[in-house]
């Protein structure tokens, strides 16, 4: 999706905006209209933010409105759980829809009566095949189909079984409304598709008063009409379905039918999206909820720690395109971090906890420390941390036998403690099991950080807390919930777990961060963004979720 700034003046339009500018000089529209339609039967993820962006983009780029309307024409998989999860989503993406919230179940009578319409007309007619018989007749690829055996009944009698239908004299399945097309059309969706079905079955919004319910080749471009919506912009697949969308609003009579417009979903390597997918992981308890930071739910982002802002920039780094590409998460996390550089303060939390002593420290003395919250953002300001002669440090911080290169701790070497002193290893302490339980140091009094202290320089920087006021956190820390060696599905289309995708660490944090409210966003300095989780956290009990590491691969491409 282009920017406002690059659409406006004319450059790097994306196909969509600039067949918008077509229509819109030829006089086929003369307003821009756009909605989001989704299905109420799960919850969205970032592939519908796409879509969401893109539509809602469009209108606001050309002085139009948007719509959010939910495609409830399926009873049985459709819940209002899901469709209060969608509209937080939308809101919180700040697709704001104004109060243009509808229904495509409130259009029910008005697809009736327009069925009645087509079945005067000729153009629809009653069947009495079963679905495997319509099936069997509908032809191939390759093979025209049948004509079915009813197609011919006269309108009369079409009208009066309709309206059996409608009033419950049939049982599911037993006869269907069919459009009356072509049997033999090279585009199997013109094939007299269904228009309606017998359903006994209640329905979220409108109850037991309908047992037939509309087809979606049907329903969709209906719904799209009486709304005046200008341009219907869906994904690739309905591209053979145009055909049809376009058959329904004329046969129907609009006199300003919609025009449908494909663009190619955003797909993720490696990741999961498809909400069929994402149902069972959440079915089989293997995340918590549809929410859980590891997925790409809308929800799921928002909980990890992702912003509106990065999600939208992802989007347009994407871009819109009739074919189908593949993006990488990475880019999302670039997005992430770029969005949080600036705007987040950096915190000392130790993650892999491992003591260290400052042997010559005088006792009893704790002194109190400038640490500048972010230095990319002086407006963030700064704040004091204690220091002692009993710290913790990150585990990985020392070595007993360094590697070429490693400047860190090891016997006899000095680095510097981030806004303290430098320090100097001078021994350290095993458990039985060989594990390094404290480390020892001696700290050099001149060295203290902002005192103008050159006389030698150390290569390595060290982040810390103070272990008498440090508060313990809980820490989360995510990898992709698919084992990406082995691709995201196995040959009986399961998926490919990675059984590493969470792991629960107990940190030491500075006592700031122990006062974390639901996503408050900081840097842990060296290890990452993290936020509060907005389910677990709680004051003097935290719970921080990994948003993103530090560290990147990924380029901006060229
Ligand atoms: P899924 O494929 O995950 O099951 P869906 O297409 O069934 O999703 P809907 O509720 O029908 O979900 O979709 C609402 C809108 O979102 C549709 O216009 C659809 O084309 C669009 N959409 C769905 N997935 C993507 C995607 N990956 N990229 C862009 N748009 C998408
Ligand atoms: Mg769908």
């Amino acid at each position: 999706m282009g920017t406002e700034e690059t659409s406006l003046n004319g450059e790097n339009k994306n196909f969509i905006e600039l067949e918008i500018d077509k229509d819109l000089a030829s006089g086929r529209f003369d307003h821009v209209m756009t909605r989001f339609p989704p299905e109420p039967n799960g919850y969205l993820h970032i592939g519908h933010a796409k879509s969401i962006l893109l539509n809602y983009g469009l209108a606001k780029e050309y002085g139009g409105t948007f719509n959010l309307r939910f495609d409830d024409t399926n009873p049985t998989k459709e819940k209002s759980e899901f469709v209060e999860s969608i509209k937080e989503d939308v809101a919180w993406l700040g697709a704001d829809y104004e109060g243009r919230l509808y229904f495509a179940s409130d259009y029910f009578d008005q697809m009736y009566e327009i069925a009645l319409k087509l079945i005067r007309n000729g153009k629809a007619y009653v069947s009495d095949l079963t679905a495997q018989e319509i099936r069997e007749y509908r032809g191939t690829l390759t093979e025209p189909g049948k004509n079915d055996p009813n197609r011919d009944r006269s309108v009369e009698e079409n009208l009066d079984l309709f309206t059996r239908m409608k009033n419950g004299e049939f049982a599911d399945g037993e006869k269907t409304l069919r459009a009356k097309i072509d049997m033999s059309s090279s585009n199997i969706n013109m094939r007299d598709p269904i228009l309606y079905r017998v359903a006994h079955m209640s329905h979220q919004n409108t109850g037991d008063k309908w047992c037939i319910y509309p087809m979606y080749d049907f329903a969709h471009p209906i719904e799209d009409a009486v709304e005046g919506i200008s341009h219907s912009i869906c994904t690739l697949e309905f591209e053979d379905h145009r055909p049809l969308y376009d058959w329904v609003v004329r046969e129907a009579g609009f006199e300003q039918p919609p025009r449908q417009i494909e663009f190619a979903k955003l797909y993720l390597k490696n990741v999961v999206t498809g909400k069929r997918y994402i149902k069972k992981l959440v079915e089989d308890g293997i995340v918590d909820g549809w929410d859980d930071p590891r997925l790409v739910s809308i929800s799921g982002l928002r909980r990890r720690g992702y912003t509106p802002s990065s999600i939208k920039k992802f989007v347009d780094m994407a871009g819109v395109s009739k074919s189908q590409a593949v993006n990488d998460y990475a880019a999302l996390e670039y997005c992430i971090r770029e969005d949080l550089k600036p705007a987040c303060a950096r915190m000392l939390a130790v993650l892999d906890p491992v003591k260290l002593v400052i042997d010559n420290w005088p006792e009893g003395v704790t002194e109190e420390l400038e640490a500048p919250n972010n230095l990319e953002n002086e407006a963030l300001g700064s704040r004091k941390v204690t220091f002692s002669g009993e710290l913790w440090i990150e585990r990985e911080d020392f070595m007993e036998e360094p590697p070429k290169k490693y400047y860190r701790l090891y016997p006899g070497n000095e680095v510097r403690l981030m806004y303290a002193y430098f320090v100097t290893c001078t021994s350290f302490e095993k458990d039985e099991n060989g594990k390094v339980t404290v480390i020892h140091c001696t700290y050099d009094p001149e060295t203290k950080s902002g005192s103008g202290f050159n006389a030698r320089k150390v290569k390595g920087t060290i982040h810390w807390v103070n272990a008498a006021d440090a508060g313990e956190a809980t820490v989360r820390l995510y990898e992709n919930i698919i084992d990406e060696e082995k691709g995201v599905y196995n040959e009986d289309g399961s998926l490919n777990l990675n059984p590493n995708s969470l792991t629960t660490v107990t940190a030491y944090v500075e006592p700031a961060l122990m006062k974390a409210k639901a996503f408050d966003r900081f840097q842990f300095i060296r290890n990452g963004f993290f936020c509060a989780d907005c389910k677990d956290s709680r004051e003097g009990a935290p719970v921080f979720n990994r948003i993103v590491s530090l560290k990147s691969s990924f380029r901006l491409p060229k």
